[in-house]
């Protein structure tokens, strides 16, 4: 492998000396091109980690380069952040009472005010904002300011974009749309993204390293179908997905033998069909999620839950046979 953009050795930030709270001999390695997605719950660590890469927060122990050089924090910076990354924040710091373009423009010197012009120009193309340059910052949906906001992030081209919760204030059809931006720019404008969120969808669907952290501890990484179908951790399974957990005895019930303590199944793993090694479940209650629902099911005290890809076609109450296609063991 090739050296890496930015790499992390032993990072721990702790914010006093006698709590826990900040993050943990973090180790990490991000190759140029990556979409890295760091997932974990609220006060997992995510925006402390993205701080420290940035250069806003100084490491009480540990090493981070870029490129091989030593990354320094804000006690030897005067201006914190590194040239060479974007940190996209909640709080969009545009100028408000200014137009589209000026806030874009404003971000580029003036030695060359017609590649200025055009540079503005292409990028406010490239995100589909070009229809707003004339318009005022307050006059823009928070949609619309955010992407004013992540063109000027971009349009100094740098290496790396980091995103701390960019989704929180879209709603879904925004969401899906940003999505695709970032992914077009990962992949077309070859920018290294690192993007923290707390939906595991967003580290699903994005990123090509996922990065799950837990009470400031990096739990594990790895491509996100890697992670997701076969998590090292049963936290990991309930974090993505909707795991559910058996003990042994009551995997034993069902017909699922282990030699561990527990087992781990997503609902999608329970097939609703009837053979020769299906049980029958009673329905205990039904989930709705659109287009498909989970089925909460019992039998003999053990609860399991199904995905059913046909919505409607059950009822509380009645009994349904199921089959167990797979189950990884803890
Ligand atoms: P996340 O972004 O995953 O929600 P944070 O990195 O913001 O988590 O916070 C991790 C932990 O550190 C939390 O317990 C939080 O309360 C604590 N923390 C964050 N910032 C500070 C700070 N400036 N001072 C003291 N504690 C902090
Ligand atoms: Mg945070």
């Amino acid at each position: 492998m090739s050296q890496p953009i930015i790499s992390l050795q032993n990072i721990s930030k702790h914010y006093s000396e006698d709590s826990s709270a900040g993050v943990n001999s973090i180790n990490l390695s991000i190759q140029k091109g990556d979409f890295i997605a760091i997932v974990g719950e609220s006060g997992s660590g995510k925006s402390t980690l993205l701080k420290l890469i940035y250069g806003l927060l100084m490491p009480d122990s540990g090493e981070i380069e870029f490129k091989g050089k030593p990354l320094h924090g804000p006690i030897e910076k005067l201006i914190p952040g590194h040239d060479s990354m974007k940190m996209l924040n909640q709080n969009f710091n545009l100028n408000i009472y200014a137009r589209v373009y000026e806030n874009i423009e404003s971000m580029l010197s003036n030695e060359d005010l017609k590649s200025k012009k055009e540079k503005a120009q292409s990028m406010m193309n490239f995100l589909r904002i070009d229809h707003l340059a004339n318009k005022k910052i307050i006059e823009l949906s928070g949609g619309e300011q955010q992407r004013v906001a992540l063109a000027r992030a971009i349009i100094t081209e740098p290496e790396v974009l980091l995103l701390d919760e960019p989704f929180s204030q879209l709603d879904a059809l925004l969401k899906t749309q940003f999505r695709a931006d970032l992914k077009r720019l990962n992949e077309e404008l070859g920018i290294t993204v690192i993007l923290v969120s707390h939906d595991p969808v967003d580290g699903l669907t994005l990123s090509n390293q996922m990065i799950i952290l837990k009470d400031g501890i990096l739990m594990e990484s790895g491509k996100p179908d890697q992670i997701y179908l076969a998590p090292a951790y049963i936290y990991t399974g309930k974090l993505l997905g909707n795991a559910f957990v058996l003990s042994a005895d009551e995997g034993q019930k069902m017909g699922l033998k282990t030699k561990k303590e527990n087992l781990m199944i997503y609902p999608e793993w329970v097939q609703l069909k009837s053979s020769w090694s299906s049980k029958g479940y009673l329905i205990k209650d039904i989930f709705f999620k659109g287009f498909y629902e989970d089925l909460l099911l019992e039998r003999d005290n053990v609860q399991i839950i199904a995905m059913n890809p046909r919505p409607g076609i059950y009822a509380k109450g009645q009994k349904v046979q199921v089959v167990v296609d797979k189950y990884l063991e803890y």
